[in-house]
Parts: C-alpha cells; structure tokens; sequence
C-alpha cells in the first residue's frame, strides 16, 4: 500500500475523511462501500476504456514539444488533455461517475459548477446516458459565464440559479448538498475535483489516473523509459495533477512539481496560493489545507483563470505537500499569461489560462540539458479567448 494514497479509513495522513451532516450519512457511506468494488468490476473497465476511447478519443497524445524544449533545454512533453472530447481533462472523471451512478441504479445527477467547466462536462455525460441533469451555479457565475450555460442547457441539463451568500461557486456547492440531502435515495452528486468527503477525492483521482498510466507507456515508447525525471500541473482542487502524479508517486526519483495560482500575488490578498498561505481545516467534507482567516472563516480567493479560483486543495495535495513529496509552488496572473502565449508562439497551441500557470513555472527552473519534463496541458484555451485578448489588446 503506497504511503500517498488513502488509507483504510479515508485518510492522507492527517487529511481527508468525511466531514459531512448527519443527513448524508447515508449517501456517502453507499459511495464507501460500493465504489472500489464497482470500479473493479470487469464490465464496468470494459465501459470506461471504451468510452475513454471512441467518445473522449483517448489515449491523448503525449507530444514532445521541440521548441519549448530548446527554449528551457529540457526534453519536454506536453500531455494532451486538451485534445479530449470538451476540450479538457474534466471529462475522464464525469465518465467514470457516471458509470458508477447507473450501476448504483441512480436515475438523476446533480453538480456544482462554477466557471461551467465542470458543469459542462457533467451535462455531457447525463446527455450520453440520458439521465436527468440538474447543475446548480452561482447567480453572478451564470452571469459571467453565458456560452457554458447555453452548453449546459443544450444538453438538457437544468441550471438552477444560486441565489444566496455571494452567489458564487460555495453558494451553489451548499444548493447541490441540500437537494442531495433531500433526494438521496436516487440522486448521485458528481464532484469535479479530488475534494469532498472520502471516496470523493481517491475516486476521482483514480478515474484521472489514466493520464499518469498513459504517459508511462508513451514514454516508454519514445525514451526507452517510463519514468521522466519530473512531472508538473496546476492545481486548483488538483483533478488534473492528482491524474499526473498518480503512477509516480511511489517512483520517489521523479521530483513531482505541483503549480497553484498566485492571482496578483501571493502577498496581495487577492490569490489562491493554497499552501504558501493556507492552514489546516475542513473544506467541503474533508480535512486539508485552505485559506482562511484566523476565526477559521473560508477566504475567498482570486484568479485569472476561473478552474484555479478556489481556497483548498485536495486532501491528497495536503499530504503530498505536508510530506515534502511534492514541491508546491505559484504562478501568477500575469506569469501564467505570458507562458500561455509562449505556448502560443512557440507551439501553435493555445492553452487553458489553467494550464498556463504549470507552464510559467518552466522560467523558475534550472536545466543541466539531459532532464525529460511532462507536463499535463489540462485544457486548451478557447473558453480563455475573451481573457487573452483582454490581456494582450488582441
Ligand atoms: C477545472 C480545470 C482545472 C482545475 O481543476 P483541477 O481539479 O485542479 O484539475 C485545470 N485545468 C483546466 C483546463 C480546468 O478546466
């Protein structure tokens, strides 16, 4: 049993469990007790490969990117997340739940979202299976965030607007756990991230370990070996980076370089550098790390790009931090800009402004010139055009 995934009891160390009411007792422990025995059922790997195959067209190319290479004189592969079926690595996990929700016998699914990423991801997979799909989001998020909605509702999801608090993503959050309290017996709740009470966060990072699994074999294929010397993503709850690390975590020479968005700063107020400021507390069902302020209250926390905005990480990350496994590290809105254009120039490949802050780390690093870098480009950028060319007076 490796030291960095989750125990027994739901644990990372000290991170992790089930911090939930009373109320949800029930739907959670369904989820503890059934989901391993599920995913590990024949019929069940059989659906998922397949479907991660012909309907999100996996395996994703792991592409040695030549220029960028020559640029920081490191051999570099990008992991091409954002060549998948809506256009990020958000949809490895939504397959994988919704497969598990039919065999629960579940007949509705409902989510949160708050860019609509998440959401979208979710709507497609309700679509596929013809299940009901109700996505709760913050008022303002459905506002600011008009063409993923119209995706939602094409796909015959139902939006429900989040009215209270800030309306935002933690107001939707707090909408999707009540209507899950109140229909437990045939709702399943799809949380997009490793967060949430255990199994959400070991579940969801076995659905994204695919991509950890597939860059093994590719590597092999072109290096003659299945191990890089490092891997890199970014981090919001940490989905993609969870799926990255996965297959390396116990290969204890490859250095595991995690990226968190500094927003202006990690000294501004205005960031969500997680493990540079935060402290240990409960978010969202589980023990971690967050940002809060010193009566405990959750802060809210900044990004250009909306899929990093959040104030935790997932108790996995708090471990792999906590531990010294991991290097946690940030990049900042204006950093993850410039090497999102970068990518750009070099490449032809426009990421996810998401992607971007693993990218802007390269410029902090030191090369001897022999070192393989994999980095998971978690999505690519189209949802981001509006704030590029904000950004650059495109
Ligand atoms: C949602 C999102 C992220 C952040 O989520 P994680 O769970 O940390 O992976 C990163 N990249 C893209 C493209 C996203 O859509």
């Amino acid at each position: 049993m490796s030291k960095y995934q989750v125990n027994s009891k739901g644990y990372y160390g000290p991170f992790g469990g089930a911090y939930v009411p009373e109320m949800l007792y029930p739907n959670v422990e369904e989820l503890q007790t059934q989901y391993l025995q599920i995913m590990e059922d024949p019929s069940f790997k059989e659906e998922f490969d397949q479907l991660l195959k012909d309907y999100v067209g996996r395996p994703s190319p792991l592409y040695h990117a030549e220029r960028l290479s020559k640029r920081y004189g490191a051999t570099i592969f990008l992991k091409r997340e954002d060549l998948n079926h809506t256009g990020a690595h958000k949809i490895n996990n939504t397959i994988g739940q919704i497969l598990l929700a039919e065999r629960l016998g579940k007949k509705r699914i409902i989510a949160e979202t708050g860019a609509g990423q998440h959401g979208v991801a979710t709507a497609t997979v309700c679509a596929l299976k013809g299940l009901e799909c109700v996505v709760y989001m913050g008022e303002i998020d459905i506002q600011r965030q008009a063409p993923n909605v119209a995706r939602m509702k094409m796909m015959g999801a139902q939006v429900v607007a989040a009215t209270s608090g800030s309306k935002t993503l933690k107001d939707a959050t707090n909408e999707a756990l009540r209507d899950w309290i109140n229909n437990p017996v045939d709702t399943h709740y799809i949380i997009g991230s490793v967060v949430g009470p255990h199994p959400y966060p070991d579940m969801v990072a076995r659905f994204q370990s695919i991509i950890s699994k597939e860059t093994k074999n590719q590597l092999l294929e072109k290096t003659g070996k299945p191990n890089p010397d490092i891997v890199m993503a970014c981090v919001g709850g940490g989905s993609n980076a969870a799926g990255m690390f996965y297959h390396f975590l116990d290969e204890e020479n490859v250095r595991i370089i995690a990226v968190e968005a500094a927003g202006l700063g990690v000294d501004t107020g205005e960031t969500a550098a997680t493990t540079a400021l935060g402290q240990e507390g409960v978010l969202h069902g589980s023990r971690s790390i967050l940002m809060q302020t010193e009566d405990g209250q959750v802060v809210e926390p900044y990004s250009i790009s909306a899929g990093l905005d959040y104030p935790g990480i997932g108790p996995q990350h708090a471990w792999l931090f906590r531990s010294g496994r991991g290097e946690y590290v940030s990049a900042t809105d204006d950093e993850a800009m410039q090497a999102g254009l970068l990518l750009t120039q070099l490449e032809g490949i426009i990421p996810a402004i998401e992607s971007s802050h693993a990218l802007a780390h390269l410029e902090k690093m030191k090369f001897n010139g022999d070192e393989t870098v994999v980095i998971c480009l978690s999505g690519r950028g189209d949802k981001d055009l509006d704030n590029y060319m904000k950004y650059f007076n495109l």
